[in-house]
């Protein structure tokens, strides 16, 4: 059978199985499998396939019919134009989180050099502590500490199965990241950072029955599941975040696209930090809140 037959055969499969992308997925695997990229699978398209192929690649669209994600077929996830590995213990990395990475490069790089103190002039710039709260697999943290040289990050998760796969994550990109595992603030009794990022779960619990397949029964709950309002971690984190920042320390969270106001207020009735600002995402939805201690 021609390349070309084979993967729109393998695009039917997944399209009957009511996967949301079925041809970017079809040839998605027919690359992961070949180990080529998708330029030589066009080149290709008339080529014949060996049946072995051929069969080893119907396995894994039937996998994928399954309504397993695609990213534990592959194992990875790009993310910030890195690739990270992921499993059922992490969150796969949305595009939607970028928002986040890169509102914190954007704060980190932004300082004006009058803000910077007489030996952070002389050293160059101001050395930014970072930490990533609820990390999962890594991929908030670990860009921050790519894109930012500036920065020394530390990340955290209650997870100690999530923690391992962000320390493969750290090693694989060669990203200096420390990990610390333990419920929210636990493990960091008297650290204080510059500034505090964090996307928790934040999916109302009545809502995960509806998720896609896909989230629902490979995502981990833990990682999605934010109590009865969704917020049980913001407030967590709106009330604690405060003695673990420097005077004037950043937070910033991912939220919800319809979170944006309650944050606001939480932010606003705990009296310290100053006032929010909501940053959108690509499609134009709330996606973070940014704010910092007062
Ligand atoms: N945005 C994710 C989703 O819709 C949820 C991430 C989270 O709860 N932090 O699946």
């Amino acid at each position: 059978m021609k390349t070309r037959i084979l993967v729109k055969e393998g695009e039917y499969r997944l399209a009957k199985a009511f996967c949301m992308d079925p041809k970017i997925d079809a040839q998605e695997l027919y690359c992961f499998l070949t180990g080529t990229d998708k330029v030589s699978l066009f080149m290709k398209a008339e080529e014949e396939v060996d049946p072995e192929t051929e069969q080893k690649y119907m396995e894994l669209i039937e996998k994928r019919a399954s309504r397993i994600p695609l990213q534990h077929i592959t194992g990875v996830q790009e993310f910030m134009g890195y690739s990270f590995n992921v499993n059922p213990d992490v969150l796969i990395p949305r595009q939607d989180t970028e928002t986040l990475v890169s509102e914190a490069a954007k704060t980190i790089q932004g300082t004006p050099r009058e803000k910077l103190s007489f030996f952070e002039k002389l050293k160059g710039g101001k050395e930014w502590d970072v930490l990533d709260l609820c990390c999962g697999s890594g991929a908030v943290g670990i860009s921050i500490a790519k894109i930012c040289g500036n920065t020394r990050v530390t990340a955290s998760d209650v997870s100690e199965k999530a923690v391992e796969t962000a320390r493969v994550n750290a090693k694989k990109l060669r990203a200096r990241v420390k990990f610390v595992t333990g419920d929210m603030f636990g493990p960091l009794a008297g650290a204080r950072f510059d500034m505090i990022v964090s996307n928790p779960p934040y999916i109302k619990t009545n809502m995960i029955s509806i998720l896609q397949e896909e989230v629902k029964d490979h995502e981990p709950l833990s990682a999605l599941d934010g109590g009865r309002d969704g917020l049980d971690f913001y407030r967590r984190i709106v009330d604690e975040a405060a003695d673990h920042l420097k005077p004037e320390g950043f937070l910033l969270m991912e939220i919800g696209h319809d979170q944006g106001e309650d944050l606001r207020k939480m932010l606003k009735d705990s009296g310290k930090y100053s006032p929010a600002e909501i940053i959108k995402d690509l499609p134009g939805r709330d996606r973070v809140v940014k704010c910092k201690l007062k």
